[in-house]
C-alpha cells in the first residue's frame, strides 16, 4: 500500500508519507487517524515543503508501505470486507482531518 498524504499538519506525516501503523478511514472518508501536531506552524510547514525537495533521496527511509494497513468504513470500489484493498491511496488536506482522495463511489 503507497500512502501519499497531504495533511502535514498532522503528527504522523513525514514528507507527504504517513508513518502510522494502521490507519482508519471513515464512512465519510475522513482520515480518522489524524492527529494534529501544534508545533507544526506554517513557517515549519514550509520548512518540510523545503526539505522535501532537498532530501527526496531519502523520503523512502520513512516508507513502510508493505505493512501499512488501511481500515475503511466507507462505501468504495476498493473496500472489501473493510479493508482498503487499493494499490495506493492519496489523502488530502483540508480543515478538518484530511480525506481519501482516491474514493470511487461503489
Ligand atoms: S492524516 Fe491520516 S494518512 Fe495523513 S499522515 Fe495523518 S494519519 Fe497518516
Ligand atoms: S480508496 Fe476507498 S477503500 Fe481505500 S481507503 Fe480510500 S475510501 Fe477507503
Amino acid at each position: 500500500m503507497d500512502l501519499r498524504c497531504k495533511k502535514t499538519n498532522c503528527k504522523h506525516n513525514k514528507n507527504y508519507a504517513c508513518t502510522a501503523s494502521e490507519v482508519h478511514i471513515a464512512r465519510n472518508t475522513d482520515c480518522q487517524t489524524f492527529d494534529r501536531d501544534f508545533l507544526k506552524t506554517e513557517d515549519k510547514l514550509q520548512d518540510v515543503s523545503r526539505d522535501m525537495f532537498e532530501l527526496a533521496p531519502e523520503v523512502s527511509e520513512y516508507s513502510h508501505s508493505d505493512k501499512l494497513c488501511v481500515d475503511c468504513r466507507a462505501h468504495c470500489l476498493f473496500n472489501k470486507m473493510g479493508k482498503c484493498n487499493a494499490n495506493g491511496i492519496t489523502v488530502l488536506d483540508n480543515d478538518k482531518k484530511g480525506y481519501c482522495g482516491t474514493f470511487i463511489e461503489d
